[in-house]
C-alpha cells in the first residue's frame, strides 16, 4: 500500500495543481462520511481545476485505481467512501460560475445553502431543499439526487439540471444535457429548457495504444450516444414495467422517460449516478423564483394513528408539502431549541408541519381554513400549535425537521437511532397502509424505529434504535433491511427516494428491479467499462455489502481476540479508559454539521477560517477512532502531517457546543497531543508559554525594565529569535504587586473557616489577574462585598493551568491541578462557591481537572465552581444583587469569549451590563478572536491567529464605541491588537457604576500602544 501510494506521489504531483496527500492523516479523515460504513482510500486529491480531474480519470484508467467523487461527505448511505482515490470537490472546485436570468453555473463544491444567498440577490433559489442545505454541496445533491420536504412542489435536483459537464473514466470531458440523437430529424428543436447537443470540450492526449485514455472526447461521445440510445430503445418496455413512477426515487440509474423521440436526457440520466458514471465538473442549473404567497401550519396529535389518518386527508388537498414526525423527534426538538418549546405539546405523541401555496394570500389562509375544516369534520383530534404565512414564520417551521434530524444521533445510551433502511418511499397514497405493515417488521426484528416522513411525496425516514455495530458484527441489520424491503416492493414503493444506493443498499437494488438491473449494468459499461467510478455503488456482484465495511467502533484487540488484550492498548494520558475514549469519538455519526461556514452557530474556528474537510472537528474525531480502534496511536502521531492536524484546535470547546451528538472532540484532541508530548516532547515555545507564571513573578519585581522591554522592538525581536513570542503580538504590562501578594490576600482576615454571620466566596484568582490586572481582583471582591459577601482568597492557590493542559502537557497541568485542588477542597466541601473571574479558569476547574485527576475532590470542586458573570447574573435573578449602579453614559462593544459559551450559562455578562443605566452595549457577533490562551502568542501562529480573528479586529477598529468589554483575558489581547481602544474586564464597569473605584475612569482613557496593551 505504502509503496503504491508512494508511486501515485511521484506520479502525479506535477501533473495537477490540485494537492495529493497519502499521509495518515488524510486517508483517516476521508475514510469515512455520514454513513455507517468506513474505507480507507489510497489517497485524497483536491482537484483546483477541471484539468487536474482530467489528469486524475485518465491515470486512474491507465492504472486501474478507483476514483470516488466526494462533496461535503454528508451522505448517509456510503456514496462518498471508497478504496481509490477520493476526489474532495469542495475544497477549491466551489465557485458559482455564473448566474444569468434563470439559471446558474456551479462548481460542483459550492454549497447548497451558498448558492442560494446569492441567488436571493436575484429574487431565485435552486429549489430542491435537503434539510441539510448549509452542508451539502451541489455536486453531492446532483450525485444522490437529493430532495427535501418539498419535493412534491419543487421535485429532485434531477429537476432542476440543465447540463452537466461530466469527466468520464479515461479522461475525457464532455457537456451532456438533452442530447439529439445522430440521424434524427434535426428541425424539431422545440425544446425550451435544454441544449441540443452533447458539446465536446476537450481531447485526451493521444497515444499508440487502444487505452481508454487515448480514445477522444469526439469518439467517447458518439459511441456513448449510440449505445445508450440502443440501451434504451432495446429496453424500454422493461424499464417502464420495472422502474415505478414515483415522485421520489433515487435506487439505481434513472432510466424511466430519459430516451423521448430523438433526444436522449444524459443529463437528467446522471443526476443520481453517485459517481459511478462520471465524475461532474460544472453543471448548468435552472434557478425558481422565491416562493411567496405560502402558508403553513403545525399540528400535534394524541397518537401516531391519529396523525397518519390526518395525514390521509390531507394529502387530496395537495399541500406543498407535509412532514410528519414522531414523538422522539418532537420531544428533541422541544428541548433544544425555546423557538419550539411552545409549539411542540410536552404530551404530543406525533406532529405534521403542513404547507400550502396559491395565488395570493387570501387563497393559502383560506387552504389552512379548508383543512382544519375538513379534520374537525372527520373528528380527528388535533390541536393546531402555530400557524404561519410570512416569510420568516414559515421557514422557522421548516427549520424543525432540520433540527431535530440531526439530533437524533444525540439521544443518549448504547443504542442510536442507525441508518441504513432511513430512506425507502412509497406511493403517498398508500402510505397510511404501509406504515403498520413497517412497523410491524420492527417488531418482528424486537426494535423500534423512529420516523420522519416526507409524507406528501410518500418518502419516509425510519431509523431502528439499535446497538452501535462494528465491522465483523452480525447480520441483523441485512435482515431487517431484508423484509422491510420486501414489503417496499410488494407497495409498489422503493428503497431509496433520496439518499442514494451507496453501501448501505446496493446489494438490495438487485431484488429491487429484478431483469432491470442488468441494463443498469450496461449502462455501467458504456460510461465506465474499467468499473472504476466509484465501484460497489449501484453497480456490484457482493451480496453482503451491507454490512462488509461497516465502521470500526470497539478497539482492535477486542475484535480480534474477543477478549481484551490491555497491554496492546495505548496508554491514556486523562484520566478516562481507551474504551471510553473510542466511545467519546463514536459519538460522531459523520452528519458534517461541523463543516458548515454558513452557520448561525460559532463552530469551529479553523473550519471557519478555510472550510477544510481535513480540520473539520469530524476529521478530528475520526483520526482519534482510527487509531484507537486500530491500536495505531503511535504510528499515527509518527506522521508530521498528524502534528498538522493536531495544531488545528486550541480547547475552544465550540464544537462540542454546537455539534448535535456533542462529540468531546477537545478531549479526544487532548489526549492525541499529549500522546504525542509523551513521544516527542513539548516544543519549547509551548513549554515557555505554558510555564509564563513561574517566570512572571520575576519579571514583575522589576516591571519598570520588562515593560519597557516589552515595548522595544529590537528586544521583542530577540525574545521571537529566541523564546518563539512573536514580536507583533501587543503584550500586556506586568504589575509591580502580584494580586496573591497584596494584603488584600496576605491579611489575618482572609480566610476561608466557617463561622462567619456573612455568606462566603471563595475567589480562584488565576495568571491575568495576578500578574497583570490585579485591579480587576480588587474591584471583584469589593463587588462581592458590596452585595454582602465575605471573600476568601486562598493564598496557595496557583495558576489554573488550562495553557498547559491544551498544549497536551498532562504531567505539568496535573501538578497545578493538585496543588489547586489541595487548596481549594475545604471550603468547597464547606459549601462555599469558588467563582473565577477568568471564564477559562473556570472551565478549566469544572471541565479540565476531573479529566486530569479521577477523584472526588475534582468532582466536587467542579461542582462548587463557576464564573463571575454567572455568579452574579444568578444572585440578580433571584433579586439578591444590589441595583444601586450609577449611569455610566458610553458605548463599549462586547465580545463574549468561546469559554463562556462553553460554560453553558448563556451570556451573563451582558444581562449584568444592562443594568447599568445609559450604558450602551454593543454586540461584537465575529465569532472567535482566534487568541485563545497562550496560541496566538506564539510567533508560529500569529498570522493563523490573526486570520481567524481578522473579523473582530477589523470591528474593534471601526466600532463607534469608547472601549472594548469582555471577561477573557486572552480575547482582550485580540481586541487590543490593532484597536486605539481600550478593553477592559466587565466586573471592572461594576465596580465603577457601583462607585467603589473611581480611579478605574483612568482605565477608561488608557490606550493600547507600540507592543504593549493599554
Ligand atoms: C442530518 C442529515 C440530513 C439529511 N437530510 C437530507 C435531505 O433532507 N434530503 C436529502 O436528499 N438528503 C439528505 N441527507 C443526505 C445527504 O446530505 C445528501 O445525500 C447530500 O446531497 C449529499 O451531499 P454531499 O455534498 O455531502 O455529497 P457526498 O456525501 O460527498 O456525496 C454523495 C454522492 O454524490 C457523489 N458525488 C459527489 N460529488 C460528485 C461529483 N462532483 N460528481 C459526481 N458524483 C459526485 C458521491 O460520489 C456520492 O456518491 C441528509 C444527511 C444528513 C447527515
Ligand atoms: S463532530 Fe458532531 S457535528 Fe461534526 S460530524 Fe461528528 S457528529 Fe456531526
Ligand atoms: S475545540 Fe475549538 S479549535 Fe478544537 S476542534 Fe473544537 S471548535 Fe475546533
Amino acid at each position: 500500500m505504502e509503496e503504491r501510494r508512494r508511486r501515485l506521489v511521484e506520479d502525479l504531483k506535477d501533473s495537477i495543481e490540485g494537492e495529493l496527500r497519502v499521509d495518515r492523516a488524510a486517508v483517516a479523515a476521508y475514510s469515512t462520511d455520514a454513513s455507517l460504513y468506513e474505507i480507507e482510500p489510497l489517497a485524497v486529491a483536491f482537484p483546483r481545476r477541471t484539468r487536474d480531474v482530467e489528469v486524475l480519470a485518465a491515470y486512474s484508467a491507465d492504472n486501474n485505481i478507483p476514483l470516488i467523487a466526494r462533496g461535503a461527505g454528508s451522505g448517509i448511505a456510503g456514496g462518498a467512501i471508497g478504496s481509490g482515490i477520493v476526489i474532495d470537490f469542495s475544497r477549491h472546485m466551489n465557485q458559482i460560475v455564473s448566474i444569468s436570468e434563470d439559471r446558474v453555473r456551479v462548481q460542483p463544491g459550492v454549497v447548497r445553502e451558498r448558492l442560494n444567498e446569492q441567488l436571493r440577490e436575484h429574487g431565485r433559489y435552486f429549489a430542491p431543499d435537503p434539510s441539510n442545505g448549509r452542508i451539502t454541496t451541489v455536486g453531492g445533491m446532483l450525485g444522490v439526487d437529493g430532495a427535501g420536504s418539498h419535493a412534491v412542489r419543487v421535485g429532485s435536483a434531477r429537476d432542476h439540471v440543465e447540463t452537466i459537464e461530466c469527466v468520464l473514466s479515461g479522461g475525457q470531458r464532455l457537456e451532456l444535457g438533452r442530447e439529439l440523437l445522430a440521424g434524427r430529424d434535426t428541425n424539431s428543436d422545440a425544446v425550451s429548457l435544454n441544449r441540443d447537443s452533447a458539446v465536446i470540450l476537450s481531447e485526451s492526449p493521444q497515444s499508440d495504444s487502444l487505452r481508454l485514455s487515448t480514445m477522444t472526447a469526439t469518439t467517447r461521445r458518439t459511441l456513448l450516444l449510440q449505445q445508450l440510445e440502443q440501451i434504451l430503445r432495446e429496453n424500454d418496455q422493461l424499464i417502464r414495467e420495472l422502474q415505478p413512477p414515483l415522485l421520489r426515487n433515487s435506487c439505481g440509474y434513472r432510466l424511466r422517460g430519459i430516451l423521448q423521440d430523438n433526444k436522449i436526457d444524459v443529463g437528467r440520466m446522471l443526476v443520481g449516478s453517485e459517481g459511478t458514471l462520471g465524475l461532474f465538473t460544472e453543471a448548468t442549473l435552472f434557478t425558481t423564483p422565491l416562493p411567496r404567497n405560502r402558508s403553513a401550519a403545525i399540528l400535534m396529535f394524541g397518537s401516531l394513528e391519529g396523525a397518519i389518518q390526518a395525514m390521509q386527508l390531507i394529502l387530496p388537498l395537495e399541500p406543498s408539502a407535509c412532514d410528519l414526525l414522531d414523538r422522539r423527534l418532537l420531544s428533541l426538538g422541544r428541548g433544544a431549541d425555546r423557538r419550539f418549546h411552545d409549539i411542540i405539546l410536552p404530551d404530543a405523541e406525533a406532529g405534521l408541519i403542513i404547507e400550502f401555496s396559491g395565488l395570493n394570500e387570501r387563497e393559502v389562509l383560506q387552504r389552512l381554513d379548508d383543512m382544519q375544516r375538513l379534520l374537525s369534520d372527520r373528528r380527528i383530534d388535533f390541536q393546531l400549535t402555530r400557524q404561519a404565512s410570512s416569510y420568516d414564520d414559515v421557514e422557522l417551521l421548516w427549520a424543525l425537521p432540520g433540527k431535530v434530524v440531526s439530533l437524533l444521533a444525540s439521544l443518549k445510551g448504547n443504542s442510536r437511532p442507525l441508518p441504513f433502511v432511513e430512506d425507502v418511499a412509497v406511493p403517498p397514497e398508500r402510505l397510511a397502509e404501509f406504515l403498520p405493515v413497517a412497523q410491524r417488521v420492527f417488531q418482528r426484528h424486537e426494535v423500534t424505529a423512529t420516523l420522519y416522513a416526507h409524507a406528501a411525496s410518500g418518502q419516509l425516514h425510519f431509523r431502528p434504535i439499535m446497538p452501535i455495530p462494528s465491522r465483523g458484527d452480525s447480520t441483523v441489520m441485512e435482515a431487517i433491511a431484508r423484509d422491510l424491503y420486501r414489503k417496499v416492493r410488494d407497495f409498489g414503493g422503493t428503497i431509496s427516494g433520496e439518499h442514494g444506493d451507496g453501501l448501505s443498499r446496493t446489494a438490495f437494488i438487485r431484488t429491487q428491479y429484478g431483469a432491470l438491473y442488468r441494463v443498469f449494468q450496461q449502462i455501467k459499461e458504456v460510461f465506465d467499462p474499467q468499473k472504476l467510478m466509484n465501484p460497489d455503488k449501484i453497480i456490484s456482484n457482493d451480496p453482503s455489502l451491507t454490512v462488509r465495511y461497516l465502521r470500526r467502533t470497539r478497539p482492535m484487540a477486542d475484535e480480534v481476540t474477543g477478549v481484551q488484550s490491555t497491554p496492546l492498548l495505548p496508554v491514556m494520558q486523562l484520566a478516562w479508559t481507551v474504551e471510553e475514549a473510542t466511545d467519546a469519538a463514536v459519538r460522531c455519526n459523520g452528519c458534517g454539521t461541523c463543516r458548515t461556514q454558513v452557520s448561525p452557530q460559532r463552530m469551529c474556528p479553523f473550519v471557519e477560517e478555510n472550510g477544510d474537510e481535513e480540520v473539520s472537528p469530524r476529521a478530528k474525531a475520526n483520526v482519534v477512532r482510527n487509531s484507537l480502534c486500530t491500536n495505531s496511536v503511535q504510528e499515527l502521531l509518527a506522521q508530521d502531517d498528524t502534528s498538522r492536524l493536531l495544531a488545528s484546535c486550541f480547547n475552544c470547546k465550540q464544537c462540542q457546543l454546537d455539534c448535535p451528538s456533542e462529540v468531546n472532540i477537545p478531549h479526544l484532541l487532548i489526549e492525541a497531543r499529549a500522546q504525542h508530548v509523551q513521544a516527542h516532547g513539548l516544543s519549547n515555545t509551548a513549554w515557555l508559554l505554558s510555564r509564563v507564571h513561574t517566570y512572571a513573578k520575576m519579571a514583575s519585581r522589576v516591571s519598570f525594565v520588562t515593560n519597557r522591554l516589552l515595548n522595544n522592538s529590537i528586544f521583542r525581536r530577540i525574545l521571537q529569535r529566541i523564546l518563539g513570542i512573536s514580536a507583533k503580538r501587543r503584550l500586556p504590562r506586568f504589575t509591580r504587586t502580584l494580586f496573591l501578594e497584596s494584603q488584600r490576600v496576605l491579611r489575618n482576615q482572609n480566610s476561608g473557616a466557617p463561622g462567619s454571620n456573612k455568606p462566603t466566596v471563595v475567589y480562584f484568582v488565576d495568571y491575568f489577574a495576578n500578574h497583570h490586572d490585579p485591579e480587576l481582583g480588587e474591584a471583584f471582591v469589593r463587588v462581592l462585598e458590596h452585595n454582602g459577601y465575605r471573600v476568601f482568597i486562598p493564598p496557595g492557590q496557583t495558576v489554573s493551568g488550562m495553557a498547559m493542559f491544551s498544549n497536551g502537557d498532562l504531567a505539568g497541568a496535573r501538578t497545578l491541578a493538585e496543588q489547586n485542588i489541595r487548596e481549594l477542597i475545604e471550603p468547597a466541601r464547606e459549601g462555599y462557591a469558588i467563582v473565577c473571574t477568568e471564564p477559562t479558569a473556570a472551565l478549566c476547574l469544572t471541565q479540565e481537572y476531573p479529566m486530569l485527576v479521577r477523584n472526588d475532590d475534582a468532582g466536587i470542586i467542579a461542582q462548587q465552581t463557576t464564573d463571575a458573570g454567572s455568579f452574579l447574573a444568578d444572585l440578580h435573578r433571584r433579586g439578591l444583587l444590589k441595583r444601586d449602579f450609577s449611569p455610566l453614559p458610553m458605548r463599549v462593544a462586547f465580545h463574549t469569549p468561546c469559554h463562556v459559551k462553553a460554560l453553558r450559562n448563556g451570556t451573563p455578562m451582558l444581562e449584568l451590563l444592562a443594568l447599568i443605566p445609559e450604558l450602551k452595549v454593543l454586540t461584537i457577533e465575529k465569532g472567535c478572536t482566534g487568541m485563545a490562551g497562550t496560541f496566538g502568542i506564539a510567533a508560529a501562529n500569529f498570522q493563523k491567529s490573526i486570520e481567524i480573528g481578522a473579523g473582530l479586529i477589523r470591528e474593534m477598529q471601526t466600532v463607534d464605541a469608547n472601549i472594548g468589554v469582555t471577561d477573557c483575558s486572552s480575547c482582550r489581547m485580540q481586541m487590543e491588537q490593532a484597536a486605539t481602544i481600550p478593553t477592559i474586564h466587565p466586573i471592572k464597569l461594576l465596580a465603577l457604576s457601583y462607585g467603589l473605584m473611581p480611579r478605574l475612569s483612568e482605565r477608561l482613557k488608557s490606550r493600547p500602544g507600540g507592543l504593549v496593551m493599554s
